[in-house]
């Protein structure tokens, strides 16, 4: 479903717009837009190797979110974070604001567990994609 998404002429998440399936753009020196479609923007941060995932509609905060923009972000952030097998489950999340997208409060999803290993960057998007593209029916 291609839903146009409100956006805001600042922010920089915004400007982005939807990015075909596969293409990674920068958002900044260190932090790589992996998918961005009319629900969720994932991110990559290389240098700490975590996700950031935030949803598509620039709004004041989440709570803010419409109700069933709001289901489908938290559907997806769930598989996101089972598929990275991330630390302690939803205790180790937490959010996160982007200088220049402070319509997207990003939720901070790590890629390892607390006393395991980072997983590389390959599995990392592997694990990423197959969580966005799953069905969520
Ligand atoms: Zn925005």
């Amino acid at each position: 479903m291609t839903v146009p998404r409100p956006s805001e002429p600042t922010c920089r998440l915004c400007a982005l717009g939807p990015l075909p399936e596969g293409n990674h753009v920068p958002f900044d020196a260190s932090t790589l837009v992996v998918s961005s479609d009319c629900d969720l923007i994932a991110l990559l941060r290389r240098d700490l190797g975590d996700i950031l995932v935030a949803p598509s509609l620039h709004v004041s905060r989440l709570s803010a979110l419409p109700g069933t923009a709001m289901a489908r972000f938290l559907a997806t952030l769930r598989r996101i974070e089972l598929a990275l097998q991330a630390g302690d489950g939803s205790a180790s999340l937490r959010t996160v604001e982007l200088l220049g997208a402070p319509g997207h409060t990003c939720i901070r999803v790590p890629t390892h567990p607390e006393s395991g290993l980072p997983l590389e960057k390959s599995h990392v998007l592997l694990r990423l994609k197959s969580a966005l593209y799953a069905s969520s029916d």
